[in-house]
């Protein structure tokens, strides 16, 4: 019989989930750095660039891939041999190592998870509870698969129950374009397909536990029916022309899996879950002998690649900015970015929306006129940082504020990540405004360039409170310019185009 420790549970939990929220797994690194030596789209090709120099730069100075650390996902195979030494549960287990993990003082970890979720959202102030699955399974070991999932790539899931004769491929071809660019592609396509509706979920989040492996399924060809709708779907999702952070470019997706169950003869559920650019994942096994070791992966696994400014990069200072010169930027134009910028996400917008109906005046010293915002919730410094990792959030999130924002307060631009709505894009050509987009899950990387950091408003929200951020040199692309005109829609038109194998509709 195995005696399974608690500390020895939670000590490993504990130090796998600090892994995952420093080190990608290498057979990620690899597919990535592929992508990128393949890529043809210039924007595409810069922003998959920053996601590797971010990731090297976070194993080389152990600290967080994304401001977004996460939900924490466990999946235990529990062997039937096993007896637990503890006087707790394993959901309580679970949790005191996601506790430790996600409050450690030399490397803490974004604290996410709200509680409440359909009314007041207050965070729980450590990240928990966790998601956690069991299985129980023959055998004396404990089989552990832990996994920190972004809001980001999670908010993107997709599930139907199909006609069992409707295409599966027409359905997740019907899906991407949708999902937009807040899941931060390129990554990895998570598809379930039977069961029941929980399962062919469950399936999909299971199936992007995986290692990549596309690159060998290719080699040496389909060996089954799932394989064959893997390699297919892999093909046609890139073929759509989304690229990296949807910028438009030749790679969409890394690798597609699926898993399947059988299901009722009159359904056919389906599931599909997104892995983003911080694709986080540890499988370990205790036997018993004490807790997991884990070794700091090879620097060597990581490609050498600097970022450098070409002619056409555009540097800007942000004092002083005015609605002519913003005029002048293009969808797609590169900028570096020097000076000072507003920050805000969610709470904070809503709040300041609630004062500006309520005919209230903006906390002392918080003035947007003439000023960009950026998007963005840091992870708190350590040592001599100024500010943790601190890449952009999603920014149609905060499309029914932008309007108010543009028209109330004199805010001269936005910074955040992923496509905006009609509703924003309107209103950013109405006040001939402009949206800028920072590589989502490049987050270090960003922080890097901010010099200096203080709260301006709202303290109390915690990552959520108004910073005024100066910084230097930022990257970021223009995303929507001042008529309107989104490299969300140009650039996976123009390389749908390009590629060639899915005919584009136009009008
Ligand atoms: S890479 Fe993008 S989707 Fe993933 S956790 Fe970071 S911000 Fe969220």
């Amino acid at each position: 019989m195995t005696i399974i420790n608690k500390e020895d549970f939670i000590t490993s939990l504990r130090d796998a989930l600090q892994y995952i929220a420093c080190y990608h797994p290498p057979d990620f690194i690899r597919a990535m750095h592929e992508a990128w030596q393949r890529e043809a789209s210039p924007a595409a090709r810069d922003a998959m660039a920053q996601i590797l120099v971010n990731s090297r730069m976070c194993a080389e100075g152990r600290r967080p891939i994304c401001q977004d650390t996460g939900i924490v996902n466990v999946f235990l195979k529990v062997g039937m041999g096993i007896r637990w030494e503890s006087d707790t549960g394993i959901d309580a287990m679970v949790n005191t190592a996601v506790h430790a993990a996600y409050t450690d003082p030399d490397n803490p970890l974004r604290a996410s998870v709200v509680t409440d979720p359909a009314g007041s959202r207050i965070n729980t102030g450590d990240n928990t509870p966790a998601i956690v699955h069991m299985d129980i399974v023959p055998g004396d070991r404990l089989e552990v698969t832990v996994a920190a999932k972004g809001g980001g790539s999670e908010n993107k899931s997709r599930f139907a129950v199909l006609n069992p004769a409707a295409d599966l491929v027409e359905w997740v071809l019907q899906q991407v374009p949708a999902m937009g660019a807040g899941w931060c592609p390129p990554g990895i396509l998570g598809i379930g397909i039977g069961g029941t509706a929980e399962k062919a979920m469950l399936l999909a989040k299971e199936s992007l536990l995986e290692p990549v492996t596309i690159h060998e399924l290719l080699a040496r060809g389909p060996a089954s029916r799932l394989e064959e709708l893997r390699l297919e779907l892999y093909d046609r999702v890139n073929a759509l022309g989304i690229g990296a952070q949807g910028l438009g470019g030749l790679t969409t997706v890394l690798d597609v899996k699926l898993r399947d169950y059988p299901t009722h003869a009159a359904s056919k559920p389906v599931a599909l879950i997104p892995n983003c650019a911080a694709t986080r994942h540890l499988h370990f096994t205790l036997d018993g002998s004490g807790p997991v070791k884990l070794q700091p992966p090879r620097l060597a696994d990581w490609p050498e690649i600097t970022l450098a400014a070409t002619e056409s990069t555009r540097r800007v200072q942000l004092d002083g900015l005015t609605h002519t010169d913003i005029s002048q930027w293009r969808p797609g134009e590169t900028l570096l970015l020097s000076g000072r910028m507003l920050t805000g996400r969610d709470a904070a917008h809503k709040r300041i929306v609630e004062l500006l109906d309520r005919g209230e005046p903006l906390p002392d010293g918080l003035d947007f006129s003439g000023r960009f915002i950026y998007y963005v919730g840091p992870v708190d410094p350590v040592r001599n940082e100024v500010v943790g990792p601190a890449g952009p959030t999603t920014a149609t999130r905060m499309d029914p504020y932008t309007d108010t924002m543009l028209e109330r307060t004199g805010l001269l631009g936005m910074i955040g990540k992923a496509e905006r709505g009609p509703q924003a894009i309107a209103a950013i050509a109405r006040h001939r405004s402009v949206y800028l987009i920072a590589t989502g899950g490049a987050a270090y990387l960003v922080s890097r360039a901010i010099r200096a950091a203080r709260v301006v408003a709202f303290p109390e929200l915690g990552m959520e409170a108004v910073y005024e951020f100066e910084v230097e040199d930022m990257p970021v692309t223009v995303a929507v310019d001042c008529r309107g005109d989104s490299v969300h829609a140009s650039g996976p038109r123009e390389w749908r185009m390009r590629i060639g194998k899915i005919p584009v509709v136009t009008g």
